[in-house]
């Protein structure tokens, strides 16, 4: 709708605006109002007559998501300006040349980061989806506040979601989620990710967010009063330690108690611990932080009990995103447990703020920061996906979603790795070279294996062995990207030493054989005996010793020779085989692909999948580059036997002149010459020509193959030929 702004709204505009320059001013960031002003004033004119679906002026969209930037992350200008300018792009005329020139590179790198980002995050597609996941963190490797501007317009768009139609805010709520949550956990915006999981829950789940939330409200009286009892003694305590503090009373979110209900299966009155108990104080500079806070908390234990087991440190030991604080439950005066948490002024910055805020501040040099490590692990996963994306989103879960351990060396240094990591993982973390030679490790003194999965606090030290080198099932052991990506690397190296002995062993064969001037025909015909396309493919399997150079010999007589072996009768076996030449043993138990169906005689490969399983798909399955692409080392070059001992069904397609007879030529050809079994036939006739379809039972495809042939040269018939199976049913 565009519609002239009232006066009214011109005035809340301005007043969104300086509330917004107000925060910024407020800030110890450099005074750019000029800049802010001008980005005010160009997004509001590019959006002059908009309106958003609440009604309002589109700017005043903008203006909060600028608001949310320096008042709730913490970041500067370039941000408030790049938020002022987010939708201009995408929304209207303005281009991103043109916001260069007015605003420079900066701001207009991060503006077109954000235009570049598809609000349609989770689209209905899987692979749609990991590409906008990969485009995601691509932006974001480029420079991580694209991020942080998103999860702002995210937040705003999310306290404004009622104005959608229901089926838009289910799926913007569900990609809030799935996405947006975590990665402002990630980021260790943490008031942002328990508002955008609640905001989330609410339009997800409206029934039990609206009975949680009147449950609560009946409590609160009971809770404060219960939390005034609660304080009152620390309080006491505390100031006649002399500190500068503030207590605050935290009741859990509607979200995180439905969670609670969810995980451990409890009512909402089994959830005991809705209230949290906060100390932020200012700590005294002759001693450290640490310290201090070790105090508060004999100060809060000398009072109530504490739970032996809930006793969390996260001073020694920030988590990965920033965190830092002492938490501890306690027995309080009503027999509740009751957590505390145990802030100094600046941690308690850092958890409202995350690191985003300090990053802020290292812009330029270069630093340690987890920020930097952790979009340094993303850039390793984008490398690692570049040429597909199929399974980038399940592995980018694995390391973002999940939450950390923390492992350490003999020495005590301490490294984070996600949930799940092995001993494997670990060594690759601390450096390639004993990850390439590990051969188990010390955890907690005790010898365990290169799969054993580590827990959080657990002491590791890795064991090598000079002569110790990667096998494949190791990728099995490993959980995390760079452990996959080194050891695929390594793979890769690996085969083309032993593509290189396969050349070898072939050219010392022919020389064997005296037959080195004809070595281009000998490869032809030995990459079409075991029906492979790529010289270097066959040469891998020989170098490896899975395939032989037996045949070779044979296949280098006359064809006359040859044919005259061929005809010989061949023992058949009872059931149907398939033989699978691979490095993981032959003759395993195999299914046939789903998507492309194939049959005795089409070039095949096979993969292992996650059962165990061989699954067998043609070479030209659309699925197939998919499946190279993603499961490269565990496919092997697969091969039929040749026992005619089960039908398949296969379709024809035909095109011909109408004439009587024509289809009963045809009929003839397949169940008289071929006695094939006629499943099904479909034949439409137009304007003297007609087409048909033909579904049959075979034995192979050399039988299709010469069953259109023949049909084919009936004189009025066009063409017939095998459709092959791309899925479709
Ligand atoms: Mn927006």
């Amino acid at each position: 709708m565009k519609t002239e702004i009232t006066k009214q709204e011109e005035l809340a505009i301005e007043q969104a605006f300086a509330d917004l320059l107000k925060s910024y001013t407020a800030t110890r960031h450099h005074q750019k109002v000029d800049l802010i002003t001008r980005a005010f004033e160009f997004a509001k004119n590019a959006h002059a007559g908009v309106r958003r679906r609440s009604g309002e002026p589109y700017i005043m969209h903008p203006l909060a998501v600028a608001k949310i930037v320096v008042s709730e992350i913490g970041l500067g200008s370039t941000c408030i300006c790049a938020a002022l300018l987010h939708d201009v792009v995408e929304d209207t005329d303005t281009t991103i040349e043109q916001i260069q020139q007015e605003f420079g590179e900066q701001i207009a790198v991060i503006v077109d980061g954000l235009t570049k980002i598809s609000s349609n995050l989770l689209s209905k597609e899987a692979s749609t989806q990991a590409e906008n996941f990969r485009k995601l963190f691509a932006t974001m490797a480029t420079d991580a506040r694209v991020v942080l501007v998103k999860i702002a317009d995210r937040l705003h768009n999310m306290r404004t979601l009622e104005f959608q139609p229901k089926e838009k805010q289910l799926k913007i709520a569900g990609e809030t989620q799935y996405i947006y949550a975590p990665l402002a956990y990630r980021l260790g915006l943490f008031p942002i990710k328990q508002e955008l999981e609640n905001l989330s829950f609410k339009y997800n789940h409206p029934a039990q967010y609206e009975d949680i939330c009147r449950r609560l409200e009946n409590k609160q009286t009971v809770q404060m009063e219960h939390f005034e009892l609660f304080a009152k003694p620390i309080r006491f305590a505390l100031q006649s330690m002399g500190y500068d503090f503030e207590m605050q009373a935290r009741i859990k979110t509607p979200y995180s108690i439905w969670k609670k209900m969810q995980d451990k299966n409890v009512s909402f009155d089994e959830v005991y611990d809705l209230l949290a108990v906060r100390i932020v104080f200012k700590p005294n500079t002759d001693r450290s932080e640490k310290e201090q806070c070790w105090n508060i908390y004999s100060a809060v234990t000398e009072i109530y009990k504490p739970h032996p087991e809930r006793i969390r440190d996260w001073i020694s030991t920030p988590k990965a995103n920033g965190y830092e604080a002492l938490h501890v439950t306690v027995m309080g005066p009503e027999g509740e447990w009751v957590e505390v948490q145990i802030r100094t002024t600046r941690m308690h910055d850092i958890a409202e703020r995350g690191l985003a805020a300090h990053w802020k501040y290292k812009m330029g040099n270069d630093t340690n920061s987890e920020l930097d490590r952790w979009i340094d692990q993303i850039r390793d996963l984008i490398k690692q996906h570049s040429q597909n994306t199929a399974d980038f989103l399940s592995e980018f879960k694995l390391n973002l979603f999940s939450s950390e351990i923390f492992v350490f060396t003999p020495r005590g240094d301490f490294n984070i790795l996600p949930q799940g990591a092995t001993v494997l993982d670990f060594a690759y973390q601390l450096h390639t070279e004993l990850g390439e030679h590990c051969v188990g490790a010390k955890v907690n003194h005790a010898l365990q294996p290169l799969s054993y999965k580590i827990k959080s606090g657990d002491q590791v030290e890795i064991i090598t062995a000079e002569n110790q080198h990667p096998q494949r099932e190791w990728l099995q052991w490993t959980n995390t990207a760079k452990a996959k990506s080194r050891l695929n690397d390594y793979f890769r190296r690996g085969d083309r030493e032993l593509i290189a002995q396969g050349e070898k062993k072939f050219n010392d064969e022919l020389n064997r054989l005296g037959k080195s001037e004809m070595h281009d025909i000998a490869l032809h015909r030995l990459l079409h005996y075991y029906d492979f396309k790529q010289p270097a493919h066959l040469m891998l399997q020989i170098g490896k010793g899975v395939l032989s150079l037996e045949p070779l010999e044979e296949l280098l007589k006359s064809k006359k020779q040859r044919q005259r072996k061929e005809e010989a009768p061949a023992s058949k076996p009872q059931i149907p085989k398939l033989l699978v030449l691979t490095d993981y043993g032959r003759n395993k138990e195999y299914t046939l692909a789903n998507c492309c169906h194939p049959i005795p005689g089409d070039e095949v490969f096979a993969y292992l999948n996650d059962k165990n399983m061989f699954v067998v798909h043609k070479s030209n399955c659309p699925d197939a580059e998919r499946i190279k692409s993603s499961y490269g080392k565990r496919l092997c070059p697969a091969e039929w036997d040749n026992s005619r001992t089960q039908t398949f069904v296969e379709t024809i397609a035909l095109q011909g002149i109408d004439r009587t007879g024509v289809i009963i030529k045809a009929l003839e050809i397949i169940s008289t010459h071929y006695k094939c079994n006629l499943q099904y036939m479909q034949i439409k006739a137009n304007d003297g020509l007609f087409e048909g379809r033909l579904k049959l039972d075979v034995y192979d495809s050399d039988e299709v193959r010469k069953i259109c042939s023949e049909i084919s040269e009936i004189p009025e018939i066009n063409y017939a030929r095998r459709i092959e199976s791309r899925g479709e049913k």
